[in-house]
């Protein structure tokens, strides 16, 4: 499996920003887990071939391409863009995006070949198949419905927490996963703003440390993201400072690819 977190924003000089304002994730340059930088990140690949959307929660630097990656594939779909969200996240995509003052209501709409977006609703806890994968959504803690994910292919396995406050069943899943080959957890705020990442339904370094002491599997690799780019390099310098050896950053436009290289399949 393949994974990729797009770029929010470029340099003048053309390179991916490292400061991570929108939340867009590939997986095979096929799937998308959310869609916050999904139109203006993505590759021209990537714009070709991925169809599937998987959707968080609806808090706008997860969805905010997600109309402009439809509007731009407009005419040329030959199936519908299938976008997965929960009822709640679904309800407020209708009423307050697609609903033809904001953006057009694409559900409703056509080209020459079909619909152009169809909705596929998924519940939390149960397992649903998008393309070559496997999707456990599993609600997590946040200001509005929001869920984490397992996704598996036939070789690999990763847990994604998505935006979250300090969270119980995901760990209690990961846990009791048979083989997890990385996480993803999220770390907005430095710990300075630890009553507003509680207010937001965040974490910061020190409630991350504690999460992670919630984790009782040492075979998976574990990658932070989603760090609000204002308070990067203060988060980044704490979370370095928690000294967890397989704690690394999840950058910004590099290819993770599982399994890793001189690891058997399977
Ligand atoms: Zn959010």
């Amino acid at each position: 499996m393949k994974i990729e977190l797009l770029p929010s924003t470029f340099e003048r000089d053309g390179s991916a920003a490292r400061r991570q304002h929108l939340t867009a994730m590939t997986v095979d340059d096929a799937i998308a887990f959310d869609a916050g930088s999904l139109a203006t990140g993505c590759s021209d690949a990537q714009r070709a071939g991925i169809r599937d959307i998987v959707i968080s929660h609806a808090h706008l630097d997860h969805i905010a391409g997600l109309p402009l990656f439809i509007d731009d594939l407009f005419s040329t779909l030959e199936g519908p863009i299938r976008v997965y969200a929960s009822a709640d996240v679904i309800g407020v995509l209708e009423e307050h995006i697609f609903n033809w003052s904001v953006y057009p209501r694409f559900s409703e709409l056509r080209n020459d070949f079909g619909p152009v977006m169809a909705y596929c609703e998924f519940s939390p806890g149960e397992e649903f198949a998008v393309r070559h994968c496997s999707v456990l959504p599993i609600q997590v803690n946040h200001k509005v419905p929001s869920c984490g994910f397992i996704i598996k292919d036939e070789t690999s396995t990763i847990a994604s927490t998505g935006d979250t406050a300090p969270t119980e069943i995901f760990w209690d899943i990961v846990n009791g996963l048979d083989s997890l080959d990385a996480v993803l957890v999220e770390c907005a705020f430095p710990d300075e703003l630890a009553e507003l990442a509680e207010i937001s339904h965040h974490l910061t370094p020190r409630a991350l440390a504690n999460e992670l002491g919630k984790l009782e599997r040492n075979d998976c690799e574990i990658y932070i993201s989603n760090i609000k780019p204002t308070y990067r390099d203060l988060t980044v310098s704490q979370i370095e400072r928690l000294g967890i050896d397989r704690l690394k950053l999840l950058e910004i436009a590099r290819e993770y690819v599982w399994p890793r290289s001189g690891r058997p399949a399977g």
